[in-house]
């Protein structure tokens, strides 16, 4: 009997390691397939699903609660522009262009269904266990810093009390443009407490395809240009058309950066690599109806 209850026990400890054992070798090879992705933001915009993951290794899953799955997923939306759109505009444009009316509603709609808005450095709070987890999360983070963010997005979400992230291409950031903010408008967006400025490079570039020598000046300088112009040191990054490699993730952390948004599709959750999130993209092209799928992905 002695020997039964001693081989049942063998038997119970070999399953647990080789459990473990698997599930150590899927999380890897899970993040492996990101560095293989070859989604770039060109394929990207044109693809008819752009929402649907175009890679299987992120479900597209929404939330039960953390204590339910041990996981807590969280939505981070892409939007770039926001502004009403000329007729004539392209589609790239139209469909980097949320109209302000449009996206009054979309807020509204957030507000009115208990969602809470919070920034890409709470997430990383929250995920530590260093903040309580608010009621539905969801990030709203804006590329590029373009002009509109601040004309007609910015009223909206302090009406609402929203929290949100603006990734800047720091070149741009200071310079007089039609196109992009201004360092007082950004500097006022900041000063609420509402906006967390994140960086998208220097120049735009995409980190994948340059040299190690231009990756280190891109992300080198524009942490910089964001302590010199606000006193603030930014933690969260953007990489520009979804580019990345092994060199710009070490690059970022090593920089100081804790939080980083990718253009693969999906909702991310604590489990990812916090240096590759994945996004749900806003088309300014798709309706209210289309948005309210999008942030309420079932599992
Ligand atoms: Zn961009």
């Amino acid at each position: 009997m002695k020997k039964e209850i001693e081989i049942a026990l063998i038997t119970i400890l070999v399953f647990v390691l080789v459990l473990v054992f698997s599930l150590q070798y899927v999380s890897e090879e899970r993040e492996e397939a990101l560095y293989e992705s070859t989604i770039t933001y060109e394929t990207y915009i044109h693809s008819k699903d752009l929402w649907k993951p175009a890679i299987n290794t992120h479900k597209i899953a929404r939330p039960k609660t953390q204590k339910e799955t041990g996981v807590s997923y969280v939505p981070i939306l892409m939007f770039h522009n926001v502004a009403p759109i000329p007729p004539n505009a392209s589609e790239l444009k139209k469909s980097l262009t949320v109209d302000p009316k449009l996206f009054e509603s979309m807020m509204e709609y957030l507000k009115k269904n208990g969602f809470t808005p919070i920034t890409l450095k709470e997430l990383n709070k929250i995920w530590a266990g260093k903040m309580p987890m608010p009621l539905k999360p969801i990030v709203l983070t804006f590329d590029d810093g373009d002009k509109g963010v601040y004309e007609y997005a910015y009223p909206i979400l302090k009406k609402y009390n929203f929290h949100f992230v603006i990734f800047l291409i720091t070149k741009y950031t200071g310079m007089h443009t039609h196109f992009y903010m201004s360092k007082t408008e950004v500097k006022e967006m900041h000063d609420s407490g509402l906006c967390e400025i994140g960086t998208h490079t220097r120049d735009h570039v995409n980190l994948k395809k340059t040299p190690l020598i231009t990756k280190i000046y891109e992300i080198k300088t524009c942490t910089n240009d964001v302590k010199r112009l606000f006193n603030y040191t930014p933690t969260s990054f953007c990489y520009p058309f979804g580019g990345f490699d092994r060199e710009s993730v070490e690059l970022l952390k090593a920089n100081g950066y804790t939080m980083a948004t990718t253009v693969i599709p999906g909702v991310a959750n604590s489990k990812d690599n916090p240096l590759l999130l994945p996004r749900i993209r806003i088309d300014g092209r798709e309706n209210l109806k289309a948005f309210i799928m999008k942030v309420n992905l079932k599992p």
